[in-house]
């Protein structure tokens, strides 16, 4: 086994330049890796690293922008050095370490590594820092460029040992990114491991689920008999998989006899990761695997058994729009870079196939680049970090690309309201993270959470409101099936609260810990098993943060006192009903819904003041996740702002 292993690693296109690229990241502190898809970069690069004794000195670090890849790659490196994942080789991301006092080569999130740079902003546990799939551009990547140049910098001003920086990518302009990093030497692999043959449509396709689906189709009565290919077909979000899942499975009882089976499995971040993990295993003898994945697997993952891709050229992007603070979630095309990475999805095992659900002259007209995740999302969390680092000049800090003005404002103005930070204008204006800032901080959940889990020091609810963060911190718990919404209603109808869903997460959550058979009771309730038991795992750290902060866990479950704690956090986000279930929001005047999936929805008459801790905008702008309120409330908690923005209905009140 171990032999074999050791065969496939020589034979990887990077093998050939193992000396050369140990000898240059060597020699120079900054260097920029370029190779195909397939080459070995994001595996072979950090054992290279480490049998050449880098280790020695300190970790080797590698970042991926998502979690799925940075523990399936540990996993897969850990195979080949022939050790036991957490050992030599671990991985961490958010509420999960797999790492352990012998670790040398740890791939982790980008998130996290910054998190990591609060604690520790020269980063003087690492010897190598490697910033993996850096075309993607996240914003944790995008501020961790800037913060490794920093503590590059710094440590050898300050004599401490060399920090070398590592970029990485398929698809790179690399003029730009060498002269960020003083001139970095940029090093290119030659070699695609296997060819992949590239196919588009002759004419535009006015629906690619529906050409996805005859594709799938086509390919699997096709290919019969013989090879057994798997298929990985990227869609925009978990809607769409499911929709398609159907229709296929559906379709798989009109198959003729002598074809293969199929099983068709679906790949998107919110679903739970042991579900996640089936997609990388051997289907069963005689039956093809068809994963139905969104762009969380279009980078960094080999799946093994996939030959064929079907790229439908729409990606689910994010959006920002800072006045409002609101979060879009819009489809669009995606970019050549991404295309090319889409594709270096087959070929990793043997020749690949890819099937581009739209025309090559639409190719050719698709953006070179991804938009910089920093340029369309909110900053608050990132600000709070890079001040909780000690960098208070946000406006000079170096910035690959600049995020907008407008965008770091906001951000700053969210924060001045939470009281972590103070503005202080002694003719220029400084910023001042307050104590409670630093403990936010502290917390590795967005400022307005971490706010309210601090508030609830003060309501003597501590108990309580780390259970709730850690609820809202998972995508969902309640389960509802595509096709069998109505049961899963009926189901939970017994949660009901007329209070809203924040209260009735509690209650589902008090049930959940009193049953005995967890699995039982959760499959009967409609409840998400995995995703409870990540809830508990959340609260197991929340509360190892509480006392490491020494925040006394005390503990009251009054709703209203629940209710109030939380405003503390989310009082910018109330809403005021105007009429038939129209609602605008106090500050802003923007108008909301109540999301269908909130218990208050058809609740009549609507309430007159509700709070939500999530907005999202499809067809509508939606409040998901809605709290009745007392217009009263506010005046208490955030008594500066509120006489500011009070509305007639509230002075009437
Ligand atoms: P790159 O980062 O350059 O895209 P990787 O280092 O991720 O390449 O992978 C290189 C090759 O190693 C893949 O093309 C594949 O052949 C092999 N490989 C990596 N991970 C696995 C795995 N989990 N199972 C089987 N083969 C793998
Ligand atoms: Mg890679």
């Amino acid at each position: 086994m171990a032999s074999s292993m050791e065969a496939q690693r020589k034979s990887l296109p990077i093998y050939s330049a193992r000396d050369r690229l140990i000898r240059e990241i060597k020699t120079n502190p900054c260097c920029i890796v370029v190779g195909e898809t397939g080459s070995g970069k994001t595996t072979q690069i950090p054992q290279y690293l480490h049998e050449t004794g880098l280790s020695k000195k300190g970790l080797i670090g590698i970042t991926q922008p998502r979690r799925v890849a940075a523990i399936s790659i540990a996993t897969r490196v850990a195979k080949e050095q022939s050790v036991s994942l957490g050992a030599e080789v671990g991985y961490a991301v958010r509420f999960e370490d797999c790492t352990g006092p012998s670790t040398k080569i740890k791939y982790q999130t980008d998130g996290l590594l910054l998190r990591e740079a609060i604690q520790d902003p020269l980063l003087s546990r690492y010897s190598v820092v490697i910033l993996d799939e850096a075309h993607e551009r996240t914003v944790h990547t995008d501020v961790l460029f800037g913060v490794i140049k920093g503590a590059q910098k710094e440590r050898r001003e300050r004599h401490i040992k060399l920090l070398r920086i590592v970029i990485m990518s398929a698809t790179l302009d690399t003029s730009s990114y060498s002269n960020y990093f003083n001139n970095a030497k940029v090093l290119y692999i030659q070699g695609r491991q296997y060819h992949v043959n590239v196919y588009y449509t002759l004419k535009p396709q006015s629906d690619y689920i529906h050409s996805a689906i005859t594709t799938v189709l086509q390919l699997h009565g096709e290919e019969e008999s013989g090879e057994n290919g798997d298929i990985l077909v990227f869609l925009t979000g978990q809607d769409e998989i499911e929709s398609m899942l159907h229709t296929l499975i559906q379709c798989k009882s009109l198959f003729p006899s002598h074809w293969k089976d199929m099983m068709v499995l679906p790949l998107f971040s919110a679903l739970p990761s042991a579900q996640q993990q089936k997609v990388f295993q051997k289907p069963p003898p005689n039956t093809r695997k068809v994963i139905l994945s969104t762009n969380i697997a279009e980078t960094s993952l080999t799946l093994s058994g996939v030959k064929y891709v079907i790229d439908t050229g729409m990606v689910k992007g994010r959006g920002y729009n800072p006045l409002m603070g609101l979060d879009l979630l819009l489809v669009q095309p995606i970019s050549k870079a991404q295309a090319r990475q889409r594709l270096g999805r087959a070929g990793r095992e043997s020749e690949g196939y890819c099937y581009r659900l739209y025309t090559e002259e639409s190719f050719l007209q698709l953006e070179e680049n991804t938009v910089p995740e920093i340029q369309r999302c909110n900053l608050s969390s990132v600000l709070l970090q890079l001040l909780a680092m000690g960098i208070k000049d946000i406006l000079s800090f170096e910035f690959m690309d600049q995020p907008p003005e407008e965008s770091l404002i906001a951000a700053l103005e969210e924060l001045v309201l939470l009281k972590a930070v103070n503005k202080e204008e002694n003719g220029e204006e400084t910023l001042e993270l307050t104590p409670l800032g630093q403990r936010m901080s502290s917390f590795p959940l967005s400022p307005s959470l971490s706010s309210c889990l601090l508030a609830s020091v003060d309501y003597d609810c501590v108990v309580e409101l780390v259970t709730l963060v850690s609820l809202l911190s998972v995508d969902t718990v309640l389960y509802t099936p595509t096709d069998g919404r109505e049961k899963a209603d009926l189901a939970r109808m017994k949660f009901f609260c007329p209070e809203g869903d924040h209260l009735l997460l509690m209650k589902i959550h008090k049930a959940y810990q009193t049953s005995n058979e967890k699995k039982s009771w959760c499959h009967d309730n409609y409840i998400h098993a995995r995703n409870m038991s990540t809830v508990q795992d959340i609260r197991k750290q929340l509360k190892e943060i509480c006392r490491q902060n020494s925040l006394q866990l005390t503990s009251n479950n009054d709703g209203e006192r629940l209710r109030k704690t939380l405003l503390c956090g989310f009082f910018r986000n109330v809403a005021e009903h105007v009429r038939d279930g129209k609602y605008l929001t106090v500050l802003s005047r923007q108008e909301v819904f109540i999301h269908p999936s909130s218990c208050l929805f058809s609740v009549t008459p609507p309430p007159p003041f509700v709070m939500y801790t999530e907005l999202v905008h499809t067809t509508k702008c939606y409040m998901r996740m809605v709290s009745v309120i007392d217009p009263k409330w506010l005046f208490e908690i955030a008594p500066n702002y509120f006489h500011k923005t009070m509305t007639t209905n509230m002075i009437q009140d």
